[in-house]
């Protein structure tokens, strides 16, 4: 699985970006990064602001925004800041009061933290496969997947491109089951015109410094079940009713569930705020870039090279990721391995959690993954951030072409 050129990077988050002096760039005529975290210029206000104010604790005004604005945009009942999606999506492991042996549907597919939320509780992950057009869970196979111990099912929307989720809802409803969105990177991105992360019972979004919309690390629970409400601040707030006591709804505080410390400080909020006010003109600059990819690539595409991602009619994406599908039997690794001699930072992505030491210890697959391992072994992520500008998406694109048509 391992090899020195082909390093798994199992996480948006570890992506290896080469320094420029790296030696894969020694003579590579350009160099473009595969990611570059953007900042709207009003970050460092903020932060001033809250450091003016005295209050650097979680909670203060700049989170109170933020809550707000995510409340507004989600129409949730509650939105709480964390300090990372994989945190909030253990709040959702603890909310949903997940026990040894219980079973809760994923993607293999995915990050590990969408498993880790539940694998933590003694929960087993049953790893089901993908579709084939979105690489997101395949709903039609969740069903079968279900036994007496499932209680949940958590779709992971790739790229930012939302799962089937009325199917998802409704087989949920039928079985009792609870849903909760890893959106991690699906801020502002849409399905039937509601905004992912705001349609299962919860959602988890990322603010990584990775992800559209940034902080460095951070990301929100989003509760759409008003159900969960008052126990999300509580187990936010290391189990604490304090939140409630602050607001004169009690009159002492004192631990009330098992919890843990999962917000984010004042200085963490007021950068996200910056970002947040922008969130709308950044995703239509990411989308204009990822629009001009999906040009360019149309002739590879005809051409039998690599396919192009698939966003159903239905599905408002974000942007968030470029990939394609490179055809089967071209050597991935050599076309990684000519792109960074080229200076283009392109790199794969998950390695499936099935297949992984500890998926393999704590998992189980409910049926084959034919399409995930064949998906995961074929895609490649091409540099998308605001600031690529159309000579450097030419040499991208131009980089690729000499990559997958050189002998
Ligand atoms: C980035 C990501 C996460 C983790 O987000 P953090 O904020 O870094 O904890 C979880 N799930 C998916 C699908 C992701 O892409």
């Amino acid at each position: 699985m391992m090899n020195a050129v082909e390093k798994p990077s199992m996480t948006d988050s570890n992506v290896e970006t080469l320094a420029p002096n790296a030696p894969e760039f020694a003579r590579a005529p350009r160099h473009i990064p595969f990611n570059r975290p953007y900042m709207t210029g009003r970050e460092l206000h903020y932060i001033s602001q809250a450091h003016a104010g005295g209050h650097l604790a979680g909670d203060g005004p700049f989170t109170d925004r933020c809550h707000a604005w995510l409340e507004a945009s989600t129409s949730a009942p509650k939105a709480l800041l964390t300090h990372s999606c994989t945190a909030a999506l253990e709040m959702a492991g603890l909310l949903l009061d997940i026990k040894p042996g219980d079973e809760v549907i994923l993607p293999s597919f995915t990050f590990v933290s969408t498993a880790n939320a539940f694998v933590l509780r003694g929960a087993v992950p049953v790893f089901v496969d993908v579709r084939e057009d979105t690489l997101n869970i395949d709903e039609t196979l969740v069903e079968q997947a279900i036994t007496p111990r499932t209680k949940a099912i958590v779709p992971v929307h790739y790229a930012g491109v939302g799962c089937e989720m009325d199917a998802l809802m409704t087989i949920a409803g039928r079985f009792g089951l609870k849903v909760v969105e890893d959106a991690a990177q699906a801020v502002m991105a849409r399905y039937n015109g509601k905004l992912l992360g705001s349609i299962g019972h919860l959602g988890a979004y990322s603010f990584h410094e990775t992800k559209n919309v940034i902080c460095g690390e951070g990301g929100a629970l989003i509760v759409n079940d008003p159900a969960y409400a008052l126990n999300a601040e509580i187990v936010r707030e290391k189990g604490t009713d304090r939140s409630q006591f602050f607001r004169g709804e009690v009159d002492k505080y004192t631990w009330r569930l098992p919890g843990s410390s999962f917000l984010p400080s004042e200085l963490t909020a007021a950068f996200l705020w910056a970002q947040l006010e922008a969130a709308t003109t950044l995703t239509s600059r990411r989308l204009e870039r990822w629009a001009r990819y999906h040009d360019l690539l149309e002739g590879l595409e005809q051409r039998g090279l690599l396919r192009r991602p698939i966003v159903p009619e239905y599905c408002e994406h974000n942007a968030h990721m470029y990939y394609v599908l490179l055809a089967p039997g071209i050597d991935r690794q050599l076309v990684l391995a000519r792109l960074k001699a080229s200076g283009v930072n392109a790199v794969f992505h998950y390695v499936p959690l099935h297949s992984s030491p500890c998926g393999q210890r704590v998992g189980r697959t409910y049926g084959e993954l034919r399409v995930t391992e064949d998906a995961s072994s074929r895609l490649i992520r091409l540099p998308l951030w605001i600031g690529l500008d159309d000579s450097m998406q030419d040499y991208v694109v131009s980089s690729l072409e000499d990559a997958l048509t050189k002998g």
